[in-house]
């Protein structure tokens, strides 16, 4: 398998006279790894589905459940199209993951989700146990991580999350101020 890997690459191996700086020998002379971070990578996978509630109408905001590196849950938001106001992305991809594993608590999950979440959603994260969370933008009128409220921080609350924000946030804010440009 490495074989093929190998005379695959445009470059071919490299020979030990000719490889560059801080890169060992045998390896690819052009850094194949994709430039996003894992945080990035997974971001991008609720930016599509935040770009699928764009389209269908709603606030274009999408959430990815990640457990032992794989994805096990997905949603966007969708309370217009479920007539329901707790159908956030988070929610929705919280719900998708408890039932594939089937446990209502979610230890050592991590939850990707384009936007700060709200109350509600903040809620959610720590009833299922959540163990990280990663947002991209910040939501001054209703983000309750950071913004508005710092629900996660507050010592009064026996489950800790590790929160990193900040992930793609332009491309996740884009997409909404791009969205309510559009409608006005
Ligand atoms: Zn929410």
């Amino acid at each position: 398998m490495n074989f093929f890997k190998r005379i695959r690459h445009p470059e071919g191996p490299l020979s030990p006279g000719n490889f560059p700086a801080g890169k060992e020998y045998g390896e690819p002379a052009i850094d194949l790894r994709p430039l996003d971070s894992e945080d990035a990578q997974f971001m991008r996978i609720a930016l599509e589905e935040a770009g699928m509630a764009g389209k269908e109408g709603e606030v274009p905001i999408g959430a990815v459940l990640i457990l032992g590196g794989e994805v096990i849950g997905r949603g966007r938001n969708r309370p217009i199209s479920m007539a329901d106001p707790s159908a956030h992305a988070e929610i929705l991809a919280l719900r998708e993951g408890a039932a594939r594993v089937k446990n209502y608590r979610l230890p050592g999950s991590t939850l990707y989700v384009t936007l700060e979440p709200c109350v509600m959603c903040t809620g959610a994260i720590l009833q299922a146990r959540v163990g990280r969370l990663v947002f991209g933008a910040e939501d001054p009128k209703g983000g309750a991580v950071s913004s508005l409220f710092s629900l996660l921080e507050d010592p009064r609350l026996n489950h800790r999350v590790e929160v990193a924000s900040g992930i793609l946030q332009e491309e996740c804010r884009e997409l909404l101020q791009r969205f309510f440009r559009e409608r006005r």
